[in-house]
C-alpha cells in the first residue's frame, strides 16, 4: 500500500486564495482591510522569523499588519498595556503574542488580557474553556490543531467512532486538538512522555496526530494498516552531506509510513503551511465577528 499524500501546501493556497478574495470583497465593499497584530516580546531568532512571515502574508492576502517590539527584559504590566491598546484599537481585528515569552512573564495573564474577539490565535482561557465544554464553542480555535482537522477533513477522514490518537498534550497542539476530535465524535487517546506501551497504542489509531516534538519517532510499525496520520513535528537536522548543511523532517518517518498508512501529511509541506493559513483565516473571521 502506498499512502496518499496529504497536501498540507496545496490545501493551505486553497485556504488563502478563499480568505484574499473575501479580503478584497470587504474592501471593495468599503469595509476596512482585516488587521492582524503581533507583539513579539525579545529577539528570539525563530519568534522573529515567525512574525515576519505573518506580516508577508497579510501583505500578500491585502491585509494589515502592525508589529510590535518590546525589550526582553518588558515588564508584565507593559506587555499587558499593550495588549490593552491594542484591544481599543479598531484598525486591530486579531492579537498575536509570539509564544513562548520570557520565563519572568506570566504567560496565561497576558492571554487572558487579549480581547476574546482579538484572540485569533485561540488561546484565551475562556476560548479554550469553551472547546473543552460540551455544546459550548469558541469564537476561535488555535490554528495548528484547526489545520490539522481541515486536513483531516480534506483527506475524508471518517471522525465519528473513530479510534483517534494524538502523541503530544501540549497547550498549542495536542490538547486543543484531542478536544477538537472529541467535538467531532472521535474516540480520542491522549499519549504523552508517561504513557506506556506508546506504540502499541499508536498502533490501534485510525487516526494518529504525531505532534511529540521527536524527529522521526513514529515507524512503520506505530501504524495501523489504512489509518490517516498528520505529521506537526518540525525539525531542522544538521547534515554536511546536504547543500544547505541540514535538512527538514518531522515526528514521523514518511517514507515507511506510507507504506502501511491510507493518508499521511508530508514535514515539510504539510502543517506548517495550514497553521499560517488558519491564522489568516481566523483574522478575516475577527474583521467579520468585529465589524459585520
Ligand atoms: P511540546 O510543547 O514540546 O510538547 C510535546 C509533547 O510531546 C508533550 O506533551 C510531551 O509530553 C510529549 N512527548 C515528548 N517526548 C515524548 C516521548 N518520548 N514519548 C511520548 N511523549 C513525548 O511541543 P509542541 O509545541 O506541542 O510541538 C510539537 C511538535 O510540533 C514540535 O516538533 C514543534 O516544532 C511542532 N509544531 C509545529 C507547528 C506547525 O505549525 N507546523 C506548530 C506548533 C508546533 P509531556 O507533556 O509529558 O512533557
Amino acid at each position: 500500500m502506498t499512502a496518499t499524500k496529504i497536501d498540507g501546501k496545496a490545501i493551505a493556497k486553497e485556504v488563502r486564495e478563499e480568505v484574499k478574495a473575501k479580503v478584497a470583497e470587504r474592501v471593495a465593499a468599503g469595509k476596512p482591510k482585516p488587521g492582524l497584530a503581533t507583539v513579539l516580546v525579545g529577539s528570539d531568532p525563530a519568534s522573529e522569523v515567525y512574525v515576519g512571515m505573518k506580516k508577508r502574508m497579510c501583505e500578500r492576502l491585502g491585509m494589515e499588519s502592525f508589529s510590535h517590539t518590546l525589550p526582553a527584559d518588558a515588564s508584565q504590566e507593559e506587555v499587558e498595556a499593550l495588549v490593552s491598546k491594542l484591544n481599543a484599537d479598531p484598525t486591530v481585528n486579531g492579537i498575536l503574542v509570539q509564544l513562548p515569552l520570557p520565563d519572568h512573564l506570566d504567560e496565561e495573564k497576558v492571554l487572558q488580557a487579549i480581547d476574546i474577539t482579538k484572540d485569533i490565535d485561540g488561546f484565551h482561557p475562556i476560548n479554550i474553556g469553551r472547546l473543552a465544554q460540551k455544546g459550548r464553542e469558541p469564537l476561535f480555535v488555535p490554528c495548528t490543531p484547526d489545520g490539522c482537522m481541515y486536513m483531516l477533513n480534506k483527506a475524508g477522514a471518517k471522525l465519528e467512532g473513530a479510534n483517534a490518537v494524538v502523541l503530544g498534550r501540549s497547550n498549542i497542539v495536542g490538547m486543543p486538538m484531542a478536544l477538537l476530535l472529541v467535538k467531532q465524535n472521535a474516540t480520542v487517546t491522549i499519549c504523552h512522555s508517561r504513557t506506556k506501551n506508546l506504540k502499541e497504542i499508536c498502533a490501534e489509531a485510525d487516526i494518529l496526530i504525531a505532534a511529540v516534538g521527536r524527529p522521526e519517532m513514529v515507524k512503520k510499525d506505530w501504524v495501523k494498516k489504512g489509518a490517516i496520520v498528520i505529521d506537526v513535528g518540525t525539525h531542522r537536522i544538521d547534515d554536511a552531506t546536504k547543500e544547505k548543511g541540514y535538512y527538514l523532517t518531522g515526528d514521523v518517518a514518511y517514507d515507511e509510513v506510507a507504506e502501511v498508512a491510507g493518508a499521511v501529511s508530508p514535514s515539510p509541506g504539510g502543517v506548517g503551511p495550514m497553521t499560517i493559513a488558519m491564522l489568516m483565516r481566523n483574522t478575516l473571521r475577527a474583521a467579520e465577528i468585529q465589524q459585520d
